[in-house]
């Protein structure tokens, strides 16, 4: 099959065959291999057993089988740039290593969807140029929406895709805004970032929701079968959209592809109290200079007496009035119902209509945006204000409740009490660990020390989430430290690297010279990972300040084999390590000679001589950790 010379890859290893399968339409069955290092034989299919239904499902939606004869994923160490869609051959860095108690934290599909995508967009389909990279990368980015979507629900892809559309705001804050489609960058390089994928992946979601999911599929189905084997441009997606809704679209594809920057909106409303009519009032604040006026067509949903009413609008000059009636009392106004727009807005409402927006809305950010603003300013001290933050605690979907506990320090009188109880049963019991994390930690400053051991040990005994336990250990930590280490203890041999960088952290604030042996286990070992190993190294660094210098002589061999076995962060940092301890060094030899100055002003030779010795073995260790790397 006709294929692009940068999707060949060859990877040498010792590595376990993890044997899965893809069952095509017509029955047939396509191989679908992990190939992971032996001690993560056991792992593989909970790390990419969702594969085969990935195939499934965006073969199904895409109305193109997937194209290639086979489908292996190989994880190999110290990988430069996260994965790769190598043709039936896709590379992950070790970040995907997790076991199955790991993968209870969080699981990287979103990845393992990107580069299934790919096979598609990137693989079937090649960019014609980097300029065109978009028609790879943007693809590949919105697939993860589309697997949120169907395996985890619209809450789910929508939290993620606020997440994506922050990674653009802040990429293109940093390395500046430029057209989609780029043609004048210095470097090719420079094309792989937020706006390729991310920005990209958004433009899609708009696309998808102004032609409707039928036209949408059946236009992408379009574009792959006429270029299949073949370089395109982004004109020729165009294209195969126009062919099938039977509209122009240059308007979008020059706004959003050939374009730079986003819509800044300020939207107002008038209310006519005696006609019933409201009016939307929509500025377009962007700098002109850099991007167009945009043409958006977005849906206002009015809810009053009688229920929801959509409305459509056409944004596409500068300012902008729409005026539309509603019934009996008017309850909340929801700017782009299905919170779809790619762009900041400055929306002017009363704090009502939030409180309303949370309780009626349906999408996540429209519920979201609800609780935070129905609780900001005098609404707070409201009851209703302070039931929303209540009743926010047991949304239905996660994010929300987690952002319920960061407001439950708004509470006030016997609303406090009613929260602690609601809080403390999502640190038992809520399904997501991050929100059980979440609530330990607003505990901690929240319960009595009875009764915030009680939960802390509980959740040490029972809870399998790595992450519970760890803000476990640290809420333990605030009030009983000897217990918190004696509990760290029976932890040390559980195989994770979430887990020991947790403890190593506890060990690092509070553990006395026994702690060495689990450090040195630790980065000797082979469990830690990435940034994990580097963390551990920090909390040893940390651990040492509090040390005398007879133990910070004993880690002397640790530092020394980490920078020349350590991973590649962990070699990064090393001399920052470094520089900090000689720093701590000179700060107590600084001391030492202050109390050796007041000792002998006192006479007291003894404790003059004893300082002195300290301040020689500090300066000792000074040289010793000035042969490794300062800078
Ligand atoms: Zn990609």
């Amino acid at each position: 099959m006709p294929h692009a010379p940068y999707l060949f890859m060859m990877g040498v290893g010792e590595f376990k065959v993890v044997k899965d399968v893809y069952t095509r339409p017509d029955g047939t069955k396509m191989d679908v291999n992990y190939y992971v290092e032996s001690q993560w034989e056991s792992s593989a299919k909970a790390i990419f057993g969702e594969t085969p239904a990935m195939i499934s499902h965006f073969s199904k939606l895409l109305g193109v089988e997937y194209p290639w004869d086979k489908y292996h994923q190989i994880v190999a160490r110290d990988y430069v740039s996260g994965a790769m869609e190598n043709t039936g051959a896709v590379v992950f860095g070790d970040f995907v290593y997790k076991t199955e108690r790991e993968l209870l934290d969080g699981n990287d599909q979103s990845t393992i969807a990107h580069e299934l995508f790919h096979h598609w967009f990137g693989d079937l389909v090649t960019c014609e140029s980097w300029s065109n990279l978009p028609l790879n990368e943007s693809f590949a980015n919105y697939s993860q929406y589309l697997w949120d979507e169907y395996r985890y629900g619209q809450d789910e892809a929508d939290f993620q895709a606020e997440v994506e559309t922050d990674g653009y705001y802040q990429s293109a804050q940093m390395q500046g805004y430029h057209n989609l489609i780029w043609f004048d960058y210095y470097d090719k390089e420079q094309m792989f970032d937020g706006h390729s994928y991310n920005k990209g992946g958004r433009i899609l979601h708009m696309l998808r929701n102004h032609l409707g999911d039928d036209a949408f599929f059946k236009g992408i189905q379009l574009y792959l079968t006429t270029n299949k084997f073949k370089p395109a441009e982004f004109h020729q997606l165009r294209l195969a959209f126009e062919e099938v809704s039977g509209q122009d679209l240059n308007w979008f594809f020059n706004q959003w592809f050939l374009g730079a920057g986003h819509p800044v909106l300020d939207v107002n409303y008038e209310t006519d109290t005696i006609n019933h009519k409201i009016s939307v009032i929509v500025g377009q604040k962007q700098d002109l200079e850099l991007s167009p006026i945009f043409r958006l067509p977005v849906d206002i949903a009015v809810y009053d007496s009688e229920g929801k009413h959509v409305y459509k609008m056409l944004i596409d000059s500068l300012n902008q009035k729409h005026t539309c009636g509603y019934s009996g009392e008017l309850k909340s106004i929801v700017f782009d119902d299905q919170k779809m727009l790619l762009a900041k807005i400055r929306e002017e409402k009363p704090s009502e209509q939030y409180l309303f927006e949370y309780y009626n809305a349906t999408r996540y950010k429209a519920r979201k945006e609800g609780l935070l603003f129905g609780t900001q300013g005098p609404i707070v001290k409201t009851q209703k204000g302070q039931q929303l933050i209540l009743d926010a605690l047991n949304d239905k979907f996660w994010d929300i409740r987690l952002i319920a506990i960061e407001k439950a320090v708004k509470l006030k009188d016997e609303n406090v009490g009613k929260a602690n109880k609601l809080i403390r049963d999502l640190a038992m019991n809520d399904p997501n660990s991050g929100v059980r994390a979440a609530a330990l930690g607003y505990l901690s400053n929240k319960l009595e020390n009875a009764d915030l051991s009680t939960v802390c040990i509980d959740r040490l005994e029972k809870d399998q989430s790595y992450l519970v336990i760890s803000a476990a250990l640290k809420s333990l930590g605030k009030i009983d430290v000897e217990l918190a280490l004696k509990k760290a203890k029976t932890l040390e041999s559980e195989q994770s690297s979430k887990m020991i960088s947790g403890i190593a952290q506890l060990y690092g604030a509070h553990a006395k010279e026994d702690a060495l042996t689990f450090f040195e286990n630790a980065l000797k070992g082979s469990i830690l990972q990435g940034f994990d190993q580097l963390g551990v190294l920090n909390s040893l660094t940390f651990f040492n300040v509090r040390q005398e210098p007879a133990t910070i002589q004993k880690t002397f061999e640790l530092y020394k084999y980490m920078n020349e076995a350590g991973g590649y962060y962990t070699k990064m940092f090393m001399s920052q390590n470094v520089a900090y301890l000689i720093s701590m060094f000179d700060t107590k030899m600084a001391e030492l000679d202050e109390e050796i100055a007041a000792h002998e002003k006192n006479n007291n030779a003894a404790y003059a001589d004893g300082a002195r010795r300290k301040k020689k073995e500090f300066n000792a260790l000074k040289e010793l950790f000035s042969t490794l790397p300062t800078e």
